[in-house]
């Protein structure tokens, strides 16, 4: 094995900066994975990217960037409990301190111990020739999984499929998502796959709906402006949808989530960042409706979500539209940044 590797910092001021980092070894506990994928989240550019943003969870120690990764196990350390060299893994992406309550949840995504530490965060993340990984932080993948479904898991797909289990969307729903970009056609695809009997999908960029369009995923796909709430309520008898996903992360997205729903409806926020402007009465309290918020999810979910995906015959990289190497890493993020794209990924040898 080469003693040195390219890994991918993000500086800030929207720039990629590719650096030699030492190959590192796993101690007690840990594997190194040889990447495979590497996909980008919007938080990565949201927090990271454009400008280091983000604070606490989602402060950046100027580490190997990447937080969606999946590769093979290519070397152990001591005392493994479960995993071997040779085993195709994602990573649940935050190491929590694995004592407090949350973590014992698995919501290591919750965990307030300074230990804890988000890869691609805190600590080197994806975006390298290697990476470096608590052994219980490793996710399985079946084989029928891609290693860009397996990416797609770590975090978009896993935190949608904890939303849409969070509003217990069913065989008796139908589904609004508002905002498609790689969550919203995540949460489109995992709420059919509960069984929702009609899933409807808006956006305001054309580029994303004709994706939605062309990936074949909603019965439905319409421009979120003012006539949306209107044209979700005529394809639903004039009353709305049971649940929605609002993905968009701005009030107008927000809003409409919460007015394309009928009374007693549930909605999820998994759009990060932004704010909500509603009317307290006619939008929540006279419809007799919930509205929820949900970050990431834990390891059980993101582990059952692996074992169903081959059951669904799901594949999360139907919504890669564009592929880039690590030296292209550059590209990758301004494509992601300019936002007329599905999911983007990382792919390696
Ligand atoms: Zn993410
Ligand atoms: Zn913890």
């Amino acid at each position: 094995m080469a003693q040195t590797m390219i890994g991918a910092v993000l500086p800030g001021n929207s720039t990629v900066e590719l650096r030699e980092f030492p190959v590192p070894h796993p101690a007690q506990g840990q594997v190194l994975i040889k990447m495979k994928a590497s996909t980008i989240c919007g938080s990565d550019i949201r927090a990271i990217y454009r400008e280091h943003l983000g604070k606490g969870p989602e402060g950046y120690r100027g580490v190997i960037s990447g937080h969606e990764p999946s590769g093979e196990i290519v070397e152990v350390g001591a005392d493994m409990r479960r995993f071997k060299v040779g085993d195709r893994v994602l990573l649940y992406h935050i190491s929590g301190c694995g004592r407090c309550h949350e973590c014992r949840m698995g919501y290591q995504i919750s965990c307030t111990s300074p230990l804890r530490a988000a890869y691609g965060w805190q600590r080197d993340g994806g975006n390298a020739t290697y990476c470096l990984a608590e052994e219980a932080d490793c996710i399985a993948m079946p084989d029928s999984m891609s290693y860009i479904d397996g990416s797609c898991v770590a975090c978009g797909f896993g935190t949608c499929y904890e939303a849409i289990r969070r509003i217990g969307v069913s065989g008796d729903d139908t589904a609004l998502v508002v905002g498609l970009g790689p969550m919203g056609l995540a949460s489109l695809m995992l709420a059919r796959a509960r069984g929702a009997t009609k899933v409807i999908g808006a956006d305001v960029v054309p580029e994303r709906i004709a994706l939605a369009e062309k990936l074949g995923i909603a019965d439905m796909v319409i421009r979120a402006d003012e006539n949306a709430v209107d044209k979700v309520r005529e394809a639903t008898e004039g009353l709305g949808c049971e649940v929605a996903v609002d993905c968009s992360g701005v009030s107008a997205g927000r809003q409409l989530a919460v007015r394309g729903t009928r009374r007693w409806g549930r909605i999820v926020f998994v759009g990060e960042g932004g704010t909500i402007e509603l009317n307290t009465s006619p939008d929540l309290i006279h419809d007799q409706k919930t509205v929820f918020g949900s970050w990431v999810t834990n390891l059980a979910n993101a582990e059952d979500l692996v074992e169903r995906m081959p059951r669904w015959n799901m594949h999360p990289d139907v919504t890669c539209t564009h592929r880039f190497s690590l030296d292209q890493a550059a590209d990758a993020y301004r494509t992601m940044d300019e936002g007329k794209c599905g999911k983007v990924a990382i792919v390696f040898d």
